[in-house]
């Protein structure tokens, strides 16, 4: 059979030659006469792996010396909590903005530990915006302040940070790491989960400054606190061994293929194409208002939900391109371009959106 054009939030879809490579590394991994599944995490060869897994995505994200690099599991949902019980160590305040779905799920977690001010939020309209923020709001003695980088259910993005001053900023950047080009000095911690740009799921990353590392109290369970991963290497149990390697595979692809600046270039090449459709078009509507939409994630809706549904059936059964449904709090469409999405996908999508649009108008 042949490939089809995925456009999954996540799991999603993979660089083809990433996945040939493994394949073709499935049963011998590099004259090691095993694979990498098969191999001990404490092995000299898969030392090898992870090491080069770390340092492709230290060179990828230009990650400064003072953070760690940790890759841990529990998907991105476990971070919500591992925050607040390793951040929470001065006026245990949390400052947030609840932008979708993650959000939300970031504020109950963090509630469960300390004071949540949640600082403003978008839910009067379906997430569809990121709220304007007033700096003179934000708590100065907040142990951390959070944000969703990217709402992967309403497609929205941050393209402008909040100015924290000395409060760290936490981002889940869990559907646009390595999807454009950021400052990684400008945050305390970042996290995200492996499997939309970096590889398969179960694998966490999480990018830490030194000073926040450490701060845990002795009550904390040693799997949650950082210190023990930090300690460890990633190593204090059996690390997702598989996925790593896989994301490893993918940090190599992106260096090979100009790294996250040329990701950067093609991402927004392949989202104007998709926007820039949907702004001529009188029949599809994109759902985010213009200036916050994301790269990665693009939802949109036809002029009813039985249309939707059809366009849904007839794209996936026709033309190759699945899971276009929207998330099921929304509804309509959600096309996500996550880098290893190739720009022809992106072109065969909207040749589809333009013959359902002439068919259905
Ligand atoms: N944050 C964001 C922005 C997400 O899109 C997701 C889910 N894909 C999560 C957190 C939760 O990730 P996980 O399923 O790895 O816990």
């Amino acid at each position: 059979m042949e490939r089809v054009y995925n456009f999954s939030a996540g799991p999603s879809t993979l660089p083809e030659a990433v996945l040939k490579q493994a394949s073709e590394e499935m049963l011998n991994f590099g004259g090691s006469g095993m694979s990498v599944m098969e191999m001990s995490h404490r092995s000299a060869v898969y030392q090898g792996i992870f090491d080069d897994a770390e340092a492709s995505l230290r060179k990828l994200m230009n990650i400064p010396d003072n953070y760690k690099v940790l890759f841990l599991q529990g998907g991105a949902s476990t971070q919500f909590a591992m925050l607040p019980l390793n951040l929470l160590d001065g006026s245990k305040k949390v400052d947030i903005v609840n932008t979708g779905a993650w959000s939300k799920k970031a504020i109950a977690e963090a509630k469960k530990f300390g004071e949540v001010n949640v600082l403003a939020s978008s839910e009067d309209a379906t997430f569809n915006y990121i709220p304007k923020l007033d700096s003179s709001q934000f708590n100065k003695d907040a142990d951390y302040f959070f944000i969703t980088s990217n709402n992967t259910i309403y497609g929205t993005v941050y393209n402008e940070l909040p100015d924290t001053g000395d409060v760290p900023l936490v981002a889940d950047m869990s559907s646009n790491i390595l999807s454009e080009e950021i400052d990684v000095s400008k945050y305390g911690v970042i996290f995200a989960g492996a499997q939309k740009n970096m590889g398969p799921a179960g694998v966490t990353v999480v990018i830490i400054r030194d000073d926040l590392v450490g701060k845990a109290d002795a009550s904390v369970p040693t799997m949650l606190n950082y210190e023990t991963h930090v300690k460890a290497n990633s190593m204090f149990n059996t690390p997702p061994t598989y996925s790593i390697y896989i994301c490893g595979l993918v940090f190599k692809y992106l260096l090979d293929n100009g790294g996250v600046k040329a990701m950067e270039a093609k991402n927004r090449a392949k989202a104007a194409l998709l926007y820039d459709y949907l702004d001529s078009s009188d029949f599809y509507k994109g759902t985010v208002v213009k200036e916050d939409r994301s790269l990665m994630n693009v939802p949109f809706v036809s002029p009813s939900a039985d249309l939707d549904a059809a366009f849904i059936a007839g794209g996936a059964a026709k033309k190759g391109l699945v899971n276009l449904k929207g998330h099921r709090s929304v509804g309509g469409m959600r096309a996500s371009i996550y880098n290893a999405m190739p720009t022809e996908g992106v072109i065969a999508l909207v040749d589809y959106m333009k013959e359902f649009e002439a068919a259905n108008k």
